[in-house]
């Protein structure tokens, strides 16, 4: 197909308190006595947020671990102790940030696909439709609410189960759950959203319908993170939107440079998605002048540190790994650099970047 035909989320709630209509949104998913399964980040274990889950049945939650970003083992394990222990369930619902998320479409679809969620990893090689899934957002920025992807480190690689059965079924925005995240976690997983605008819009793979989503995403991470003077709850909801947006604008197009260095760093050192950006991002003004400029301003306003060293005292094996993984992104820096990018970004020219960092 010439053009790409995209699957979206079916249906979307938006509004602060939506997470109370939560039970009436699953009534109609339910099947006999098969258990949703809430899959709720850690970072809410023993506060108020659980006991608002409206459990039925033989419902469950899990606590899901997001110290470290989701491997296609912590996927298979979770699958299959679901398997064992219920057989089949209702459905999945993830609330957490884009781990939390990410981990509950991969559960969904090893449900009902067979092997390792590690034979998934690339584009369209998911066979089946997973279990009924819901994503509902506790951080804004990744966009990992509206894509078809969900991006999980396997015995090789790092690399999304991307496909037409990946995209939830139900999203709840409420942005509320938002609200306690940390300052530095808020920033660098906003910030995702930020640089997944400036690489869709700076890129080569460019339409009008990434762009009318990737400004107005990018208006919206200017607002929150350099024109308002305190962070309030309006914060919270246009961040949240921005997110949307931002994924939207990717959906259509690609991400760039910032994206395929830091998959190499999160790769060798399991430096986390949205830190991991930002840290590219800081040394990237060749490549993103005016996006490079905004964002240190941004880093400065809301009084951020940034990690730098990084890869201080790495072997020439080491960069030899994160520069295999990074070159092997190659639609993002086809997106990034045109057709022709293999001439522009050699191996020794990524290996200064990466030393820069
Ligand atoms: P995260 O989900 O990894 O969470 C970061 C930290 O914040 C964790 O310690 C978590 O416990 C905590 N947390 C979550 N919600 C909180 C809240 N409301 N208050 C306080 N703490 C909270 O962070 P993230 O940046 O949202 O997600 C990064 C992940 O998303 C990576 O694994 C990345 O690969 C993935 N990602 C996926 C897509 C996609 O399209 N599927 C896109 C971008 C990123
Ligand atoms: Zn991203």
């Amino acid at each position: 197909m010439q053009f790409r035909n995209f699957k979206m989320v079916d249906y979307v709630v938006f509004g602060r308190g939506s997470f109370n209509q939560l039970d009436e949104i699953l009534a109609p998913k339910r099947k006999s006595d098969a258990p949703m399964i809430f899959l709720v980040d850690h970072f809410f274990e023993g506060k108020a947020l659980p006991s608002r889950i409206p459990l039925r049945g033989k419902d469950k939650i899990i606590f899901a671990d997001v110290t470290l970003e989701p491997k296609t083992k912590q996927v298979d394990a979770l699958a299959q102790q679901l398997k064992d222990e219920f057989g089949t369930v209702s459905g999945i619902i993830g609330i957490g940030g884009g781990s939390t998320m990410d981990l509950a479409k991969a559960v969904s679809l090893m449900m009902t696909n067979p092997g390792s969620s590690a034979d998934y990893q690339g584009w369209d090689l998911v066979k089946q439709p997973g279990v009924y899934k819901a994503g509902i957002p506790t951080l804004s920025g990744t966009g990992a609410e509206v894509s078809r992807t969900t991006v999980l480190t396997g015995p090789t690689r790092k690399l999304g189960m991307n496909s037409d059965f990946t995209p939830f079924d139900q999203i709840v925005l409420d942005p509320e759950l938002t609200a306690d995240a940390p300052v530095n976690q808020r920033f660098y997983t906003g910030m995702d959203c930020y640089i997944h605008c400036i690489e869709s819009l700076e890129g080569t793979f460019l339409n009008e319908f990434s762009k009318s989503y990737g400004e107005k995403a990018l208006e919206l991470c200017q607002d929150v993170f350099l024109k308002r003077d305190h962070w309030d709850a309006t914060s919270d909801d246009k961040l949240m939107m921005a997110s949307y947006a931002g994924g939207m604008s990717i959906a259509y197009s690609q991400v760039g440079v910032t994206h395929a260095v830091s998959y190499g760093l999160s790769y060798l050192l399991g430096t986390k998605h949205g830190i991991g950006n930002c840290i590219v991002m800081n040394h990237l003004e060749e490549y993103y002048p005016a996006g490079v400029d905004e964002f240190k301003r941004m880093v400065e306003k809301n009084n951020i540190d940034i990690p730098t060293g990084v890869c201080k005292g790495l072997t020439d094996e080491q960069f030899d790994i994160m520069i295999n993984v990074s070159l092997g992104m190659k639609p993002l820096w086809e997106n990034a650099l045109g057709k022709d990018w293999e001439t522009i970004m050699t191996r020794e020219k990524l290996r200064a970047l990466f030393e820069r960092l």
